[in-house]
């Protein structure tokens, strides 16, 4: 995933998986700073008190944590976005934070993005893609993508393979303070929904999370004829897209 003089951007969001994962990899001598994208979410003060405890994790390290704030850099708020996107929320934030932090890594020279998700995370996003038999979307999952000429970095999931129940004992028994609380946007959330269906399957057939994925990654070159057209380049921001205009200007254009 990566070598040991990489300097690594790590997307730190407060929660168990990232929070891990940042100890983790600060233990084992890497070069990993974090970031914490704050796109404002004012229900439950979830934002603030999430930024709260990926502040506190960074000094705990003697790490620097960049805080991006999404109202600050582009004058939009999350609820303001909300608004007017037909996207559900789950799928907004998604594509809004893939997007910054993408962009924010390549500017300021990583060699690669971490981000925390485990095998829950997945295998849910696994179902849904083969539910709706989107091979572009199966094509594209891995646990490293690596680094394209086009202006993506390389993006790499260190934790596929752990579930959710032992990142929260992992977290537990070494005293890592985390944000528990979902995200009010996210209730009702297919993601959420597809867990727990898994979660009931695990619970009748142990094993059953890890072969899905890790047969699906023996299997998924199968897949790798059905990717979209290689992106070019957003007119606006210069960031990789397949249309003229990139989704997150279009999305950000929505609110002026
Ligand atoms: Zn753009």
């Amino acid at each position: 995933m990566f070598n040991q003089g990489d300097r690594i951007l790590l997307a730190v969001s407060g929660g168990k998986d990232s929070s891990v994962l940042w100890r983790l990899l600060t233990e084992q001598g890497y070069k990993v700073d974090g970031i914490y994208l704050d796109l404002g979410i004012e229900e439950g003060f979830y934002s603030q008190r999430s930024k709260e405890y990926a502040q506190q994790l960074a000094q705990n390290l003697g790490k620097d944590l960049i805080v991006f704030d999404l109202k600050r850099e582009t004058g939009r708020s999350i609820s303001e976005l909300k608004q007017r996107s037909q996207r559900k929320s789950c799928s907004l934030c998604g594509k809004l934070k893939r997007y910054f932090l993408n962009k924010i890594a390549r500017e300021q020279g990583y060699q690669c993005l971490a981000t925390g998700h485990n095998l829950d995370d997945e295998t849910a996003a696994l179902l849904q893609s083969t539910l709706r038999w989107q091979p572009h979307y199966l094509a594209r999952q891995a646990p490293v993508l690596e680094e394209r000429d086009e202006g993506f970095v390389r993006k790499v999931k260190p934790l596929v393979r752990f579930t959710e129940k032992e990142m929260a004992l992992f977290a537990f028994l070494n005293q890592i303070p985390y944000q528990e609380d979902e995200c009010s946007y996210a209730t009702g959330a297919a993601s959420l929904f597809l867990k727990g269906i898994l979660n009931q399957m695990e619970e009748r057939s142990p094993g059953t999370k890890i072969s899905f994925y890790q047969e699906f990654l023996r299997i998924k070159t199968v897949f790798r004829k059905e990717s979209p057209p290689p992106p070019t380049r957003c007119s606006l921001c210069g960031m990789p897209t397949i249309a003229e205009i990139c989704s997150t200007c279009k999305i950000l254009a929505s609110v002026s």
